[in-house]
């Protein structure tokens, strides 16, 4: 049975903002307004300061009134900067941060400021039944002010723009991405969109732009121990300390740096951070003292269409086989260049040749399959192979103790596994954030079915990076011989757990790992795991969204 889904129209007016969106870019219009992704980047705050400062001013003067109103006749809405009276006209001006648009020495408005600023010129005529004659915007960085007629042809244009958005409103699918590559560079939704990654898949030779920030910006806040309390102080989340003879010890952030706040064991939490966190879409994720991932909260107020999205494609056999098979084959080729690469400097012992060609051969076999079913034997065996030669990469010096007897996950049975257990378990939360960043469903994937309370979607992305952000950083911690068989585990005869001290060390792995850079070797262009996890998520997102072919072509050097 096919399904198909419409956006039923919506009531709403249109935001007058939104008509500048759409002037500039259809697709920008449609990520806001309609998808609701909004991201306050440097321009945007310096935007909505200088507004602040002119209202303010304005006020102390007395000579300016906030006008702001909704037609039901346009159905459109919206809040004028500044209302004017001249000769007993009103006047409605904008006031932009920017420059100007020059041409030579003529200087002028840029179309969407035109749009806007007649736009509110229409809603100020229909409340004062009044036609007013022009509108002005006002351009800080040239300090230029621009007076725009308010003719026949701005105004036919208006309206079609209002009209134009009420459609794009009705659409599942996003816009192309603008034509105009200038526009890319100075839009706010760049990391969204991620339009240059789409421009080099039509053209092989095309030098794609990195438009957005490689490396985390915030905090991820990582919080251990028993007797340790988490609170809000003011702006600031405060942590409290007890140790075992009760000698007290505070830290403090500052909430607009953190990124997420993560509570490791028995660390209790006040329900007044929660709320408050909640409110400022700051993520909180519970692990338990074994290292497992309980659970999450982490607030996107995205709307429905990006799930209806991935509904739809993942009900599709053909896309759910196309995906896992691209899938399987990044995870598997990034083991094998793994294996190969840890084992390149030494003479490789039969074992560890009879393992590769294992693996080639698997590979070979999995790129030949038409069924998921086989696929998922060949990635199984792969599995099976790459866990078998770890041990073989660990250094003579490494202690027994250290060495992994097989994959053992509920519970791990030996320290090599509580280690990887509880990186596995920090990878998903971090892949699991990353979805519901992006507004997908964490619990719909392709590859993954749903076994366990793991959410597939996450378990399905975790296979891009189980090696090259956990496996990789484990290996080298142990032949460093960075940890302490006795203060590092806790062990019973069912299970080995890390200590507090074990779980931070393991922390400070996976965090400084996230902070590594690496050239993504097909677009070119460096960033972090951090970010690496993000995108790879957006990839998939746009698999069926709007541009098909960027998701699992990355792979380990
Ligand atoms: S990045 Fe470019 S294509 Fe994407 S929304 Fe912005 S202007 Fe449009």
């Amino acid at each position: 049975m096919n399904i198909h889904f419409m956006v039923t129209e919506t009531d709403n007016p249109v935001r007058v903002m939104g008509l500048h969106s759409l002037t500039y870019c259809e697709r920008l219009y449609y990520l806001e307004e309609v998808e609701n992704i909004l991201i306050a980047d440097e321009r945007v705050y310096a935007g909505r300061n200088f507004h602040e400062e002119i209202r303010v001013d304005n006020q102390d003067i007395g000579r300016v009134e906030t006008f702001e109103y909704t037609s039901e006749k346009l159905g459109l809405t919206g809040k004028a900067d500044r209302l004017q009276k001249r000769d007993g006209v009103w006047i409605p001006y904008e006031h932009k941060i920017g420059r100007s648009k020059t041409s030579g020495t003529e200087k002028d408005a840029w179309e969407p400021d035109k749009i806007q600023v007649t736009a509110y010129a229409l809603l100020i005529e229909e409340a004062s039944g009044r036609m007013l004659p022009e509108g002005r915007i006002k351009y800080r960085r040239d300090n230029t002010l621009i007076k725009v007629e308010l003719n026949e042809e701005i105004r036919h244009k208006t309206l079609a723009t209002i009209e134009r958005a009420k459609e794009i409103r009705k659409e599942i699918h996003r816009p192309p991405v603008a034509e105009n590559a200038n526009l890319c560079v100075r839009c706010s939704l760049a990391p969204v969109c991620l339009p240059e990654e789409n421009r080099s898949l039509e053209d092989n030779d095309y030098d794609a732009a990195r438009l957005f920030v490689p490396h985390r910006e915030k905090e991820t806040v990582h919080i251990t121990g028993y007797k340790t309390r988490v609170s809000k102080k003011g702006e600031t989340v405060e942590i409290i300390k007890n140790d075992d003879y009760d000698k007290t010890e505070k830290v403090r952030f500052p909430v607009n740096e953190i990124e997420s706040v993560n509570l490791h064991g028995a660390v209790s939490i006040s329900a007044q951070l929660i709320s408050f966190l909640s409110y400022q879409k700051i993520p909180i994720h519970w692990f338990s003292g074994g290292g497992t991932y309980i659970g999450g909260l982490n607030s996107n107020p995205g709307t429905p269409q990006r799930k209806i999205r991935q509904y739809e494609a993942l009900t599709d056999g053909k896309i759910r086989f196309y995906l896992t098979k691209k899938l399987a084959i990044a995870k598997c080729e990034t083991q094998l260049r793994y294996i190969l690469r840890a084992t390149r400097k030494s003479d490789r012992a039969i074992g560890q040749l009879e393992a590769i060609n294992g693996m080639r051969e698997n590979l070979k076999k999995m790129a030949e399959v038409d069924n998921v079913d086989a696929i998922r034997g060949y990635e199984g065996s792969i599995a099976r192979i790459y866990h078998q030669i770890i041990p073989t990469l660990l250094l003579p010096e490494v202690p027994n103790h250290m060495f992994p007897n097989g994959r053992t996950k509920r519970p791990p049975k030996d320290r090599y596994n509580a280690i990887q257990s509880f990186l596995y378990s920090l990878l998903y939360k971090s892949v699991y954030q990353a979805i519901i960043a992006v507004g997908l469903e964490p619990d719909f994937g392709f590859f993954h079915t749903a076994r366990s309370s793991a959410s597939p979607l996450v378990l399905d992305i975790m296979e891009l990076f189980r090696t090259p952000i956990c496996d990789i950083p484990l290996v080298g911690s142990v032949n460093r011989l960075s940890w302490d068989i006795k203060e590092d585990f806790e062990i019973t005869s069912e299970k080995v757990w890390l200590s507090d001290n074990g779980r931070k060390k393991a922390i400070t792995i996976y965090e400084s790992r996230l902070n590594d850079s690496w050239k993504h070797p097909v677009l070119g262009y460096s960033l972090t795991y951090y970010r690496m996890i993000e995108m790879e998520t957006r990839f998939l997102e746009k698999e069926w969204s709007d541009q098909a072919g960027l998701f699992a072509r990355a792979r380990l050097r």
